[in-house]
């Protein structure tokens, strides 16, 4: 498990909490994946396409032993072990799982691109990531993500919504 890695998670369909605490469970059960911190959740208003409901967010701090394609596989699973249908991009979804980080690498590949491209300009991403890990620096703008938390315009549209002190809210170890 020699790995550490971010995971947003976000959903805005249907039980919302209910599918980051399945998508949680399911990471859980993997073999290969331990789950480290959980952030609290933040309910936020949609950006890209506004026309739908608002989500809720996190971020997860993982460790494992997979590659950054297998892990993508192990998400991708998860979303449609959660039913979630591509229909509109950006657009309504059950639970989305991106990968942000990925130790220090960085790779553009035609499915993955690591650090998530969109991630510095994103509060919802933001602001839970912080909660995490206070010391991340963004590897493009090469600033502390306390910069970049600082320069965010939207932050008002993230609102806390459940604080998570850690694992045990949600029956796991965390070692
Ligand atoms: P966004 O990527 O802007 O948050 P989205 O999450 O709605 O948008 P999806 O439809 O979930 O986009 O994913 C589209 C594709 O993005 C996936 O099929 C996947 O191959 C690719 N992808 C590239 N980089 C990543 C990453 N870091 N994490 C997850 N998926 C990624
Ligand atoms: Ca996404
Ligand atoms: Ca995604």
């Amino acid at each position: 498990m020699n790995h550490i890695v971010y995971l947003a998670l976000g959903s805005n369909l249907g039980d919302r909490e209910q599918f980051l605490k399945n998508a949680i469970l399911y990471l859980s059960e993997h073999p290969h994946i331990i789950i480290k911190k959980l952030s609290s959740i933040y309910e936020t208003e949609p950006v890209g396409y506004v026309d739908q409901d608002p989500f809720l967010n996190m971020v997860v701090e993982i460790q494992t032993s997979l590659d950054a394609l297998s892990l993508l596989s192990v998400t991708q699973e998860i979303e449609e072990k959660c039913d979630r249908v591509r229909a509109i991009r950006w657009g309504p979804r059950t639970i989305d799982l991106d990968i942000l980080l990925y130790d220090q690498e960085n790779m553009k590949m035609e499915n993955l691109c690591i650090p998530h491209p969109r991630m510095w300009e994103r509060a919802f991403v933001i602001v839970p990531l912080m909660e995490l890990n206070s010391t991340l620096v963004s590897p493009h703008a090469d600033k502390p993500i306390t910069e970049v938390y600082g320069e965010l315009a939207d932050k008002e549209g993230v609102k806390l919504w459940k604080k998570i002190a850690w694992v045990e809210e949600y029956g796991l170890s965390g070692n």
